[in-house]
């Protein structure tokens, strides 16, 4: 039975019913021999690339094949913040569209994804810094995203657990951006799957694709460990797996797959209300609404697709939060995790065409993907359909590295040229 629709009073009609009448989610469907679209990975970019296909373009006849379950690799594994504060045009804009689907996500899916809209504020530490700051918020500002440029006091006003008087990096001030925030990272892909479950879309989980098939340079299916399932188009959306998947329709592309860590500590009374990133080194915390410090810092600096992270990562990141917050050296970490990041070489993401006719390429997403999980699939399921890109994502292609016209992003991360 489906879930029918979601509402406060539905929610106690069931309570009252004793909650008897709550179906699936989405269905369960076997593989069809055959798709329009088949949409290879079941993260938050695959599902919504597939509920945009069918609500924006009428394309129902989609599947979206997951080697696991939905939702778990870094849609499940991220720190879960949602911003559009980037230096260049060409990702401030689409980061931007992306956080605009944000805002009206709950209503659109009819699902609550939690999205908490408290403020992503960047620290600086020097003048320089602050120089740099001023010129992406003025980015920002041209191309009509919120941008405020916050002194030392008004910091102080908004995070005054922050170590402001015997900081190893003095906090001169920071660039804030309201309007971003964090939103519940599987609530996102269990939504997305939801709403394109209701319009057809078949959502098949532990369904791994092993090969590409093609005939003539075009694409015609995909071997599965379910069998094969033709397709007239496919799309790659498999985050740290897109060189692998990619390579099985021989392409040899400019992405690494890396280990980024996140932390989770033990619940806390109210600390700090939005996102705070430390500018002299990487650094970024949020509170969770349970109560726990939600962190992480930069990739652990070797290739791999280990999902665990070495220790030195995690003295590194705490040292870190410890230089911004020193109290934060009493508080214990519960939890620990990593993800594996597919990191392009300008820290800009991937969504084009390829050179195989029929295959269509998302990925590159780096450390900073979740924030773009519905801008990314709207713009991918606009680049499927009309077998051309969106102007929002016109310049996210393979071959700007080949043709030296990279988006060499210098806001707030990724910093590929780190690692
Ligand atoms: C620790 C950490 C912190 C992060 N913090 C943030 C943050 O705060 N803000 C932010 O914006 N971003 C953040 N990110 C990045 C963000 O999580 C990712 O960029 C984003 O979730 C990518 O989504 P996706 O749907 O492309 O990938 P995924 O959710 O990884 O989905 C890809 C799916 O493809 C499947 N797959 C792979 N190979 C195959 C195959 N052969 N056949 C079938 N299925 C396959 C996988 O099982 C997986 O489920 C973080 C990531 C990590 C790991």
């Amino acid at each position: 039975m489906a879930s029918g629709r979601y509402s406060a009073f539905r929610l106690l009609a069931e309570g009252l019913g004793g909650h008897r009448g709550w179906g699936r989610a989405w269905r369960d469907p076997a593989p069809k021999p055959a798709y329009d679209v088949v949409i290879i990975g079941g993260g938050g970019h695959g599902l919504a690339s597939a509920y945009y296909l069918a609500k924006e373009h009428g394309i129902a006849n989609v599947a979206v094949l997951e080697r696991g379950a939905i939702g778990l690799g870094n849609t499940g594994r991220n720190t879960t913040i949602v911003r559009s504060n980037y230096l260049y045009p060409q990702n401030n804009r689409f980061y931007e569209k992306s956080l605009q689907l944000w805002e009206g996500l709950e209503q659109d899916l009819n699902f609550n994804v939690m999205m908490s809209q408290r403020g992503v504020l960047n620290l600086f530490h020097s003048d320089s810094q602050r120089d740099q700051y001023a010129r992406r918020g003025n980015s920002m500002r041209l191309n009509g995203i919120d941008a405020e440029l916050l002194d030392r006091e008004q910091v102080r006003r908004l995070v005054p657990i922050l170590d402001f008087d015997n900081a190893r990096f003095p906090i001169y001030g920071g660039l804030l951006q309201k309007r971003g925030g964090t939103a519940r990272h599987d609530a996102v892909a269990w939504g997305f799957a939801r709403g394109a479950d209701k319009y057809g879309v078949d959502i098949i989980q532990n369904c791994e694709v092993t090969s590409i098939r093609m005939t003539r340079g075009w694409v015609v299916g995909v071997e599965t460990t379910r069998g094969y399932i033709a397709a007239k188009k496919i799309g790659i959306a498999v985050a740290g797996h897109t060189s692998h998947v990619a390579s099985m329709a021989g392409l040899r592309l400019p992405v690494e797959s890396h280990i980024l860590q996140a932390f989770v500590s033990e619940g806390l009374k109210p600390l700090i209300d939005g996102v705070v990133t430390f500018g002299a080194g990487h650094f970024y915390m949020s509170q969770s609404d349970k109560g726990g410090l939600v962190f992480g810092g930069g990739l652990d600096g070797y290739n791999s697709y280990a999902r665990r992270g070495n220790l030195p990562t995690v003295e590194h990141v705490w040292t870190e939060g410890v230089a911004l917050i020193p109290a934060l050296s009493r508080v214990r970490v519960l939890r620990q995790w990593a993800g594996v990041m597919d990191m392009t070489f300008d820290g800009s993401p991937l969504i084009c065409k390829t050179p195989v006719e029929g295959l269509y390429l998302n990925g590159g997403w780096c450390y900073g993907g979740f924030k773009a999980t519905p801008g990314s699939g709207w713009c991918f399921a606009h680049t499927i359909a009309k077998d051309a890109p969106h102007e929002l994502n016109a310049a996210m292609t393979i071959e700007r590295f080949r043709q030296g016209r990279t988006i060499d992003e210098k806001g707030a991360g990724p910093f590929p040229w780190l690692h």
